[in-house]
């Protein structure tokens, strides 16, 4: 199995069975809401996000959790986390022109 494990990610470890009821509830497909209320839908490289972040207390039951396709996942974790983040990257560009 490929896996692409990330080093903070063994604190918030999804046991299988739970894993195995998010994928169900889900029926395996992305959950993410586009703006308009349509479902994403997408079975590409899903993985499970939470919904309360794990370092906001957010625990690992089912209802805590989703599924979420790489790309949602992506964007949901820099809406929640990237912020300031991406700020500081326009804040510390230099305009080269
Ligand atoms: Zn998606």
């Amino acid at each position: 199995m490929k896996l692409k494990r990330q080093k903070h990610d063994t604190s918030r470890y999804i046991p299988r069975n739970i894993r195995d009821e998010v994928y169900a509830r889900d029926r395996g497909r992305c959950t993410f809401l586009a703006p308009g209320g349509k479902r994403c839908g997408s079975t590409w490289d899903l993985q499970i996000d939470h919904i309360v972040p794990f370092a906001r207390g957010g625990d690992n039951s089912p209802s805590n959790l989703r599924l979420l396709c790489a790309r949602h996942n992506q964007l949901e974790a820099e809406r929640a986390y990237g912020n300031k983040f991406m700020k500081q990257f326009h804040e510390a560009g230099h305009d080269t022109g």
